[in-house]
């Protein structure tokens, strides 16, 4: 690669870097083992008839909170798997700053709970699936990131990504065939 094509590249990196979140890579072990914990918990939803997502809260290599989506059972709007990760890590802790934490979620979290993450205080998201319709991490919006309020999040996007979002695939693939 000529020197010029090599600059070229790295400062595309550059640019492509400030607009959306960062990749996989920078997510450690440890966030992918948590991952596949969120996981198994969209999957325990998705056996419930539930969309399939699920949420790990970490502070170090403990988990400290856990949800998944329980939306239709409980007959909740709020009830998300980040959502419910988050109210139990804070019970489990007894502090409403989860400053210390990490949250792993498969799915993109949406304006409600990334607006909880940010009332939180959770330093840093990791995501698997990309929500094109409700994402507010990087698709509709980016509240972990907006310099207007008082804490910023550090957003991983694309973590086990493939997983996660083949995990929604089959479900509402499955809906629809139930349905006809
Ligand atoms: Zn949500």
């Amino acid at each position: 690669m000529g020197r010029g094509l090599f600059y070229l590249r790295l400062a595309q990196r550059a640019a492509a870097r400030a607009i959306a979140p960062a990749r996989d890579h920078e997510a450690t072990t440890l966030d992918r083992a948590m991952m596949q914990r969120a996981l198994d918990l969209a999957r325990e939803a998705g056996a419930m008839g539930e969309v399939p997502v699920g949420a790990v809260v970490y502070r170090g290599d403990e988990i400290v909170g856990e949800g998944f989506n329980r939306r239709e059972v409980d007959q909740d709007p709020s009830a998300h798997a980040e959502h419910i990760a988050m109210l139990d890590a804070s019970r489990r802790l007894g502090s409403w700053r989860l400053d210390g934490c990490s949250l792993a979620v498969t799915l993109e979290p949406c304006a409600m709970c990334a607006g909880l993450i940010v009332n939180a205080r959770v330093p840093r998201v990791v995501y698997g699936a990309r929500d094109p319709k409700a994402g507010f991490a990087g698709s509709l919006g980016n509240l972990l990131v907006d310099e207007r309020l008082n804490h910023r999040v550090r957003p991983i996007a694309g973590v086990l990504e493939r997983e996660s979002s083949e995990l929604l695939k089959r479900f509402f693939a499955e809906l629809r065939k139930r349905k006809r």
